[in-house]
């Protein structure tokens, strides 16, 4: 069997942290929140990580979903960032994102 691949490792690739929340978009590549802000957020770039495809949006949440699942949830205008178009399946998430240092030059 092959797919243990998702299950046994919630590391993220690329900066092999532990994930708290996964951000993912069209491709279902799921990567660390916190590498997904610093790209589209500080970097303005939207393309995955892992393949380079570009990501009109993504989606901040707690579970590995395909991302046609997290597209059909209906985000509040509180829960989804209009900016840098990420949504968050809930407030912790958004209060992470909010206070999660990521503009401190660490
Ligand atoms: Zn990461
Ligand atoms: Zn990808």
């Amino acid at each position: 069997m092959t797919d243990d691949y998702h299950t046994t490792e919630n590391t993220c690739v690329v900066c092999f942290k532990n994930v708290v929340f996964y951000s993912i978009g069209e491709c279902d590549h799921p990567v660390c929140f916190e590498c997904s802000t610093r790209m589209r957020v500080l970097c303005l770039q939207n393309e995955c990580p892992i393949c380079r495809q570009d990501l009109a949006r993504v989606v901040f949440t707690d579970t590995i979903l395909p991302y046609k699942e997290l597209r059909n949830r209906v985000f509040t205008d509180r829960q989804f960032e209009r900016q840098f178009k990420i949504g968050f399946c809930s407030d912790e998430i958004k209060q992470a994102y909010d206070f999660g240092g990521i503009y401190d030059a660490r």
